[in-house]
């Protein structure tokens, strides 16, 4: 996809009763990132784009167009910690002094803490080797940084917020914690309505992906995410919403249906696995370069955490051996 294809954004509306969509640019391949402003007891922004001068530009707009000003925004919640989401909070804290909420698991990210994106760094050359990822390739870890500096200027989180807490000064919105696609995301829920924002939890025209992300330290394993997503995904199902306002793309009147549909297609992702796996045992990296062809050159990070994830079920339901072989995890039936 052409990344300057996307630049086209900057349309506002009010997408549910005192909650207006602004459609900030992005230069990711992903298109335009939905930020929303609620005009609750607190003027509050949902996410704020990533740091670019476009970004910066048609959120002050947005903002300005909902008869508000940038000045005015007293908190911002922040769904997760992807750049396309909180690379704007410290210009926004800075101008606005606005108190920044979030999951606790999005503080080193959103900190930018050193300590942390050393182990990251770590975690992430051992996985890889594991994964069987040739060794020319490892550089990619370091790319992960290289987007974070450019698209994100560090921010102090003020207030964490925790699955099923009230948000400070919004009582009608609920926090529901919705792991999976990163470990800090969250979403918001107003019962009153049953309108969810639902960031990157829940889009319509693409299936999140379930990113691999290191353990909050040492001394836990590494999150399954794939189960944490579809866990999450099934709790949303459970629920009564009639909107959901997602953090790309359009609303999702159906939630339930979309929902059925992923899931389902998690089992149809494993059933091909196991059908490479038929040929011979393989590690996940040269599962994911059959499960992903034209992609996984591109987007390692995305399509080699999509190959774990659906590793993960299929190791759950005790339908894979593997074998430890110069360092890397061969997979067989
Ligand atoms: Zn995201
Ligand atoms: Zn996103």
């Amino acid at each position: 996809m052409n990344t300057s294809d996307h630049q086209q954004a900057g349309s506002v509306q009010e997408a549910a009763p005192g909650v207006y969509l602004i459609e900030i640019p992005t230069p990711f391949a992903v298109g335009p990132v939905n930020v929303y402003l609620i005009a609750g007891e607190a003027l509050t922004l949902v996410d704020a784009g990533p740091l670019t001068p476009e970004a910066w530009e048609a959120l002050k707009r947005g903002i300005e167009w909902t008869g508000h000003r940038m000045e005015e925004i007293e908190q911002v919640v922040l769904t997760h910690h992807h750049v396309d989401h909180c690379g704007l909070l410290a210009k926004v804290r800075a101008v606005s002094g606005a108190q920044v909420y979030a999951h606790p698991l999005a503080v080193p990210y959103v900190e930018q803490d050193e300590a942390f994106m050393q182990f990251h760094d770590r975690f992430f050359y051992e996985l890889y080797r594991e994964c069987g990822v040739p060794e020319e390739k490892l550089m990619i870890i370091r790319k992960y940084h290289q987007k974070v500096l450019t698209f994100a200027e560090p921010c102090r989180i003020d207030g964490h917020l925790k699955h099923e807490q009230t948000v400070p000064r919004l009582s009608d919105w609920q926090v529901l914690y919705t792991p999976g696609h990163s470990q800090s995301h969250l979403s918001l829920y107003r019962a009153k309505d049953r309108v969810l924002i639902a960031g990157d939890h829940i889009i319509k025209r693409i299936s999140s992906n379930a990113f691999i992300e290191p353990p909050r330290d040492q001394s836990h394993t590494r999150p399954l995410t794939l189960v944490q997503y579809r866990t999450a995904l099934e709790m949303c199902a459970a629920k009564e919403i009639d909107l959901v306002l997602a953090g790309h793309g359009e609303p999702v009147t159906n939630h339930r249906e979309l929902i059925t549909q992923r899931l389902q297609r998690n089992w149809e992702r494993t059933n091909t696995l196991r059908s490479f796996l038929r040929e011979g045992e393989k590690t996940a990296y040269e599962l994911t370069t059959l499960l992903f062809p034209q992609i996984f050159e591109k987007e390692l990070p995305l399509t080699l955490s999509e190959t774990l994830g659906h590793i993960d079920l299929l190791m759950i339901l005790h339908q894979l051996e593997t074998r430890r072989r110069d360092g890397a995890i061969y997979y067989s039936l």
